[in-house]
């Protein structure tokens, strides 16, 4: 059935909608639903059932209930200077009922004469008579015109206040007007999912005859949305395949074997499957993308290195992008441990005027190829001259542009102007949800002529239909398994009177050579009182610790500093680290056992977690103290989930739930705008039917040529968010 597009509607204005001229169209537009196809996936909110709501002659007294009716009379009055009572009396076929509210003259506006309205409250008898004491109002119709013929009233969301009643016409006379409405989904995933036509949804999650309906109507629409988006990720990623002029590594050779071979440990199996995954998508001719999920302390590292040396062996260069200056320096000096173990470091003494003119291919007199590893941050000259065979930040830019570097780490300066690369055959980076999408791309244009293969690693448990959603055009591995020997780490609440347990048992640990975290509080929006109030607990601290030795690191100390402080922790000359959440991520010292965490109602869940993750990372069983004294519900359940587990991935969902979707990472994610409807966790099966068929219609017709709905579907719908989805 031919019919109108959604494409089509979404290129229609809402002010060519019956009911919504001039104010009201604007005040629309500005609240985001600016075209008819906007209006017509403008869902309700909820439904009222006329068939389980209460008829007035049955109402009830102190019980919860809601009533329907129209409204037969109203007055307002003013019994004092400063108090006004607004009456009311509604009617339905059985009786009547009063209505009162006290100080709310708006009510006097809102609900007219002959209105249907809906109430919710409690109803009294008073002076003899059935009454309501401010009651919530759902006003579902003016006088002149009614909609509500049906069972079921939808109770549109305000936008731009206006209200459920005029929007209510409004989508009528839109529906009215764009019918029938064009399917592009084709018909046997519709059918395979006993999915109802887009027509027939459109209608009845406005207009439902039942409740049932409307839910039914519902799925519909969460599919098309989630279809959209998959589709739009999966032209990405066709995109990304066709267009990269990807290298073809060989994974599998001598440097790669002998790395393996002399780690201190055996990989675990999900270490082994992921390297393995990446190697097939080294080899390939392709460009990787490939997003390595794990767990904090799951050991992500070691398969970054292999990952990179396997690209090393075939001469090309490797690069580790870390999103501060602390970690880059942490993966430099755990990358450059790695190589030591593995007798792949170069020797540490150049001679005079040879610095940097090795790498694996020149034999250095019989000891075999190395790997030459190079630190580039803000402050590289500093850093590498504390490092043996350190180099100046010219150097150490001369080297990665003609080839010497094998691995580069660096925070975002590797993909500033002035650093060339001879020849980048694999980036890694970490912390993906830091970087934005623009600086992915940025570190694969460093390729020059070829892209990169790309590994990005997160350690932020994205629940899996999420990560699905963010992340579609990856390839996923995931560390789902930890290294052996670990112990979770035991998580206790305190108040803050009880601070001194945890005090007590840092000074036990310390006793026992172990070492401890003391995270500060969290001041929202002000570096500058955070290192205040760090500083002060730092030197509060030390009265309660006087035979310790303490650290202080923050945000606002020199690289160099903070990097000095780190080193010293790491090396076990300080027992105690006090730190604002500059150590939030990644930092890895296994002989810590205790973290504190002040006011910890104040962080967020993932945060915790990360914070957490500092700890438990050794052979030796760790604590976390939670000081906190919750002000907020969703604090106190941030406390909760906390102490009851350990995992990631449940916590993620946890905080997906307290915090709701829309705001996981903070900001609005790409690709989610058109998620109106879908709530991820919720339809998490219908996502992944979804996935499925968007990349199947991909696949068999990768320019959406057969399907020219579609593609123009998704680009109208997803508008500004599909930019990055269609640009190289
Ligand atoms: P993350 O995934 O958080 O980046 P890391 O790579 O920093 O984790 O590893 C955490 C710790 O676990 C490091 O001290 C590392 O040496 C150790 N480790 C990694 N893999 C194994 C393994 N297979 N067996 C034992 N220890 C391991
Ligand atoms: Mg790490």
């Amino acid at each position: 059935m031919p019919g109108r597009s959604l494409a089509y509607l979404s290129t229609l204005g809402v002010e060519n909608v019956k009911g919504l001229k001039g104010k009201r169209s604007k005040a629309l537009e500005e609240a985001g639903i600016t075209s008819v196809a906007d209006l017509l996936l403008h869902a309700p909110r909820r439904y009222l059932d006329r068939s389980t709501t209460v008829k007035l002659a049955d109402v009830p007294l102190g019980e919860e209930i809601t009533v329907m009716g129209r409204v037969t009379k109203t007055s307002m009055r003013r019994v004092r200077r400063n108090m006004t009572i607004v009456d009311a009396v509604i009617t339905d076929e059985s009786g009547a009922m009063a209505a009162v509210w006290f100080n709310q003259a708006f009510r006097h506006r809102q609900l007219q004469e002959g209105a249907e309205v809906a109430l919710s409250g409690k109803a009294e008898r008073y002076r003899g008579k059935l009454q309501m004491s401010s009651p919530a109002v759902d006003v579902l119709d003016t006088p002149s015109e009614s909609l509500i013929t049906g069972r079921v009233v939808p109770i549109h969301p305000t936008v731009g206040g206006v209200g459920p009643g005029y929007l209510r016409r409004a989508i009528h006379n839109a529906i009215g007007r764009s019918r029938p409405i064009e399917d592009p989904v084709p018909p046997e995933y519709t059918k395979r999912l006993k999915l109802m036509s887009r027509d027939e949804a459109i209608g009845s999650i406005h207009f439902p005859d039942t409740y049932a309906e409307a839910m039914t109507a519902r799925k519909r629409l969460v599919y098309d949305e989630l279809f959209r988006l998959e589709v739009a990720l999966a032209l990405r990623k066709r995109r990304q395949m066709a267009e990269s002029n990807g290298l073809a590594h060989t994974p599998d050779g001598a440097l790669v074997e002998r790395f393996k071979a002399a780690l201190p440990y055996e990989l675990t199996g999900a270490q082994k499957r992921s390297i393995d995954e990446i190697a097939g998508d080294m080899a390939a001719p392709h460009a990787m993308h490939r997003l390595l999920q794990g767990e904090v302390g799951s050991g992500k590292t070691v398969v970054a290195v292999a990952s990179l040396l396997a690209g090393v062996q075939g001469g090309y260069q490797g690069a580790v992008m870390a999103p501060t200056e602390v970690l880059a320096t942490q993966h430099y000096l755990g990358i450059r441990s790695l190589l030591e173990s593995a007798d792949l470091a170069p020797p540490q003494h150049q001679p005079d005027g040879e610095a940097g003119t090795s790498s694996m291919f020149d034999d250095d007199g019989g000891d075999g190829p190395f790997v030459r590893c190079v630190l580039l941050t803000s402050t590289t000259a500093e850093a590498n001259d504390r490092a043996p065979g350190g180099a100046s930040r010219d150097e150490v830019l001369e080297m990665i542009s003609t080839g010497d570097a094998d691995i580069v780490v660096g925070t975002h300066s590797l993909i500033q102007e002035g650093v060339e690369f001879a020849s980048l055959g694999v980036a890694v980076v970490d912390e993906q949800h830091r970087f934005g999408v623009w600086q992915r791309v940025g570190l694969r244009e460093k390729g020059r002529g070829a892209d990169p293969d790309l590994l990005i690693m997160t350690a932020t448990p994205i629940p899996r239909t999420l990560a699905m959603t963010l992340y579609g055009d990856l390839d996923v591995s995931v560390l789902d398994e930890m290294p052996p020997g670990r112990t979770p780490v035991t998580t206790t609440h305190l108040v803050p009177e009880q601070a001194s347990t945890a005090h007590d048992f840092i000074r036990a640990e310390a006793a026992d050579g172990r070492q401890a975290f003391v995270v500060c509080p969290l001041v929202e929006d002000s570096d500058k009182l955070e290192v205040k109030s760090a500083t002060a607990e730092f030197g509060r601290l030390k009265g309660v610790f006087p035979d310790l030795r303490l650290g202080l690191i923050h945000g606002q100390l020199h690289p160099v500093d903070k990097d000095a402080v780190m080193s010293a922790f790491r090396a076990g000359d300080l027992d105690v680290l006090v730190a604002t959440t500059v150590i939030e991520v990644g930092i890895d010292v296994p002989n810590a056992t205790v973290m504190v965490i002040e006011d910890a109602d104040r962080f967020g869940l993932s945060q915790l977690h990360q914070l957490r993750g500092r700890v438990g990372r050794g052979e030796h069983a760790s604590s976390c103290y939670l000081i906190a004294e919750p002000t907020t519900p969703e604090g106190e359940a941030r406390i909760e989930a906390m102490v009851a587990t350990t995992d990631g991935f449940r916590l993620a969902e946890e905080d997906l739930r307290i915090r709701g979707q829309g705001t996981v990472f903070g900001t609005r994610q790409a690709g989610m705008k058109d998620l109106r409807l879908a709530d991820i966790l919720r339809d998490a099966e219908l996502l992944i039917e979804a996935r499925r068929d968007a990349f199947g219609l991909v696949n068999k017709n990768p320019d959406l040529s057969d399907h020219p709905e579609v593609r123009d579907e998704v680009m109208a719908l997803l508008g500004e968010d599909v930019t990055w989805l269609f640009r190289s």
